[in-house]
């Protein structure tokens, strides 16, 4: 087992981070139990921080119990007259407790997302209150828990408060946070290495299984066969599961529908965009806990503009804050727009088709009703199709989008619209004349 581990070691890093700092640990296997022993301090000190983890979340998937890390005796070399080192055996207990990953960082939690910081509102409340009672009564509240939504909505932050907040309570309690891609390539791996009995030994062993956005288990069958035997294990055993994923259950495309039916079973709940006033309070919670003034107006002209979800909220809040650094101001709407400048300028060109048919009706001197009505006159086709092959060209709207915008019309009226425009630029001077001036007006 500890070979295979070594194997997996060696697939997974370098060759040259493999000799250098995994191939010198020489171990010891007593009860299950693998002691590595480190040739000196600069070694164990540089394997503890960065890849003890690892070896010791291998191991495990392996079957073995635990791993320990310790250095070698009387390595070190002590200057004379110095005091004589501590007798071996306190030395070696001290290594085993400081040196044992403990529970928390096997979680592979992040240990920054918490309930507290989690801002509640409409968008999330339901989510939240689900959480609390999973976080509560594990594996008997609602089994799985499955959390569902859009990007950057918190579905991540929210399932890891519920981890992180299970530790709390209880520190023994085996908790595993999983990147559902990082789930498939570990499936890989077992298969590789034919090690699916000791896959099994570990993820059915769990207290808390979390499971992050499970749409890329699509289609890959292996993957759902044996996370199926892992869900059944788990919730046999009343151990608690959690999921996440961006649509809801039955939505998600190649899942096996004996999975799909079991995501069920305990509930399922939305996270939803949120509104203004939440994304305001937002705004102001991340720049309280970095000691940022920010004015409510502020936050409110950022919540306006960044409206579809928190993790760009995040991210506009940075650069406003960044960019009043940079400029050593104070932070203001003016400051806010001008640091956001890209952002909202490239969100006006995506809404911008009711302003393309405004501004050729003014152009035309046609009524804007008329981008609509069902008239087919020259003087309004014409126009008509020019504002549908501007808003193809401008936008990143479909033909049926385009033709939905322009009273329902068909999208093949849109498709011959552009190509009658392109047609008439190569052939008709006062049609070229006009494509060129109101792409610049829209443009401009
Ligand atoms: P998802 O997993 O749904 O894509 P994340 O959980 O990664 O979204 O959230 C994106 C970012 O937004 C994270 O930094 C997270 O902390 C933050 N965030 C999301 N929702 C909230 C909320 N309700 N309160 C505070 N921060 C939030
Ligand atoms: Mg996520």
């Amino acid at each position: 087992r500890w070979q295979q581990t070594l194997l997996n070691l060696q697939a997974e890093y370098t060759e040259s981070q493999f000799n250098t700092w995994i191939k010198p640990l020489s171990e010891v296997i007593e009860n299950n139990q693998v002691i590595l022993i480190a040739p000196n301090r600069f070694i164990l000190q540089w394997v503890k921080e960065r890849y003890f983890q690892r070896i010791d979340e291998l191991a495990r998937e392996q079957g073995l119990d635990s791993v320990i890390l310790q250095q070698k005796e009387n390595s070190t070399i002590l200057p004379e007259n110095t005091s004589p080192p501590p007798d071996t055996h306190s030395q070696d207990t001290l290594a085993r407790t400081v040196l044992q990953p403990n529970p928390a960082e096997r979680s592979q939690l992040n240990r920054t997302f918490n309930f507290d910081n989690f801002v509640s509102g409409k968008a999330n409340q339901l989510a939240r209150a689900a959480a609390l009672q999973v976080a509560e009564n594990p594996g008997k509240a609602y089994n799985p828990l499955f959390v569902y939504g859009g990007v950057g909505l918190g579905k991540t932050h929210l399932i890891q408060a519920i981890g992180n907040n299970i530790l709390e309570r209880n520190p023994q309690a085996k908790v595993r946070y999983i990147h559902s891609e990082k789930y498939v390539s570990d499936v890989v791996r077992a298969y590789q290495h034919k090690s699916f009995d000791s896959f099994k030994q570990y993820y059915h062993t769990l207290d808390l299984l979390m499971i992050d956005d499970i749409q890329f288990f699509g289609n890959k069958t292996r993957t759902q066969e044996e996370f199926f035997f892992a869900f059944n294990a788990l919730v046999e055993s009343h151990r608690q599961i959690i999921i996440t994923c961006d649509s809801f259950p039955k939505e998600i495309s190649g899942m096996e529908p004996r999975l799909i039916s079991r995501f069920g079973w305990g509930l399922t709940v939305a996270i939803e965009p949120p509104e203004l006033e939440m994304r305001v309070a937002i705004l102001i919670s991340k720049a309280q806990k970095e000691s940022i003034i920010l004015e409510e107006s502020v936050a409110f002209f950022i919540a306006k503009h960044i409206r579809s979800n928190v993790r760009e909220l995040e991210g506009a809040l940075k650069r406003v804050v960044a960019y009043a650094r940079f400029r050593n101001e104070s932070i203001s709407v003016i400051s806010a727009r001008e640091a956001l400048k890209d952002v909202l300028a490239l969100q006006h060109r995506q809404i911008s088709i009711e302003n393309i048919q405004k501004t050729v009706a003014d152009y035309y001197k046609i009524k804007v009703s008329d981008m609509f009505s069902k008239k087919r006159t020259r003087n309004l086709a014409r126009p008509r199709q020019m504002a549908m092959a501007l808003a193809k060209e401008i936008t990143s709207l479909s033909l049926p989008d385009i033709g939905e915008s322009f009273g329902g019309r068909d999208h093949t009226t849109v498709l011959h619209a552009c190509r009658k425009i392109q047609e008439l630029c190569g052939s008709d001077q006062t049609t070229q004349r006009d494509f060129e001036a109101l792409n610049s007006i829209l443009n401009g």
